[in-house]
């Protein structure tokens, strides 16, 4: 899960929660914060702890942004004081507590055995909370991410399939740059950081391309 740095609240005061979503949007792009799916419509202001269950519904460090499927899920099961139990994207390093090897994300097991018990139960807690491994299985489970994931895993693969052929070629920047937009045009930045998990010259660029990203977490 990308992890995020929102910057301090804006200096404008904001009139109603709504409002913080054009500088959320402005700082780190249309995407959603926990299943970093590209959002073509306006996204969803979301609160860490439930506005409904006591949650602070203006403070600036209560809200992200998410998809409908991510926000429907988490509902309002967060209540006033329960944020930490829960990793955050913009406030722990939500990229290596997560796995993105195969077309569903996991814990990151082996990493998480390192911090502790504590950390890996908020990693685990946050990963059922917006079901980040869910599949509909029918129809009627209306939840795109694990398809419009996919597609964006493909055109990782195929950009570095191509990457691999051109990048000793005079081509190598036009190249670099068409990976750079289609990876902002199809999101899911921890999809694109494992495809590209040995070409540190591509990451580079993918952590710059997304804006908002906290990139001391992605190094290394
Ligand atoms: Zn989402």
């Amino acid at each position: 899960m990308r992890p995020v740095t929102k910057g301090e609240a804006p200096d404008q005061e904001l009139k109603r929660y709504q409002d913080a979503e054009q500088y959320l949007e402005e700082r780190l792009g249309a995407y959603c914060s926990f299943c970093e799916m590209p959002i073509s419509h306006v996204p969803e202001v979301e609160h860490k702890e439930a506005k409904t269950k006591g949650g602070e519904e203006m403070s600036w460090g209560n809200l992200l942004l998410s998809c409908k499927y991510c926000n429907t899920r988490k509902g309002t099961i967060v209540k006033r004081g329960d944020k930490e139990k829960y990793l955050w994207p913009d406030e722990d390093d939500t990229f290596h507590a997560f796995l993105y090897e195969d077309d569903i994300p996991k814990l990151n097991e082996e990493y998480l055995l390192l911090q502790g018990k504590q950390v890996r139960q908020k990693a685990e807690n946050l990963f059922r909370l917006v079901k980040l491994d869910n599949i509909p299985f029918t129809p009627a489970v209306k939840d795109r991410r694990y398809a419009v994931r996919n597609e964006a895993r493909n055109y990782a693969l195929g950009s570095k399939q191509g990457w691999d052929k051109i990048k000793k070629s005079a081509e190598r920047e036009e190249y670099l740059q068409i990976i750079e937009m289609l990876a902002q045009s199809s999101g899911f930045f921890s999809v694109w950081m494992n495809v590209f998990k040995d070409d540190m010259e591509v990451r580079q660029i993918l952590i710059n391309a997304f804006k908002g990203t906290k990139k001391e977490y992605c190094n290394g």
